[in-house]
């Protein structure tokens, strides 16, 4: 029964979590400090429901400044099987493991 339920809340959140991605990603250009905000916003959610980011989604924002990233703004760099993501805004690496 718990599990269930316990299920049931993460779906949310993941929900609520890609959604907010989504509009991180909408206000990339016009509004970056909003979209760091969306950003931060999802992370915290993760946390606090303990739902792991996507791994799809991992790419996608800067864990130091949160910024979204994607086009200019990064660098993907395939290194002895980790996925190294340079975001541009701030210049931190982050390594995420290949699939
Ligand atoms: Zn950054």
């Amino acid at each position: 029964m718990r599990k269930k339920g316990k299920g049931f809340v993460e779906k949310i959140a993941l929900e609520r979590i890609y959604r907010l991605f989504e509009l991180a990603e909408e206000n990339m250009a016009r509004h970056p400090e909003r979209s760091k905000r969306y950003v931060e916003l999802a992370r915290k959610i993760g946390t606090r429901n303990r739902v792991r980011i996507p791994q799809e989604l991992k790419k996608s924002f800067c864990k130091k400044c949160n910024s979204f990233l994607k086009g200019k703004n990064v660098e993907l760099e395939e290194r002895e099987k980790m996925l190294v993501v340079k975001c541009k805004e701030c210049g931190f690496e982050r390594k995420i493991k290949g699939e």
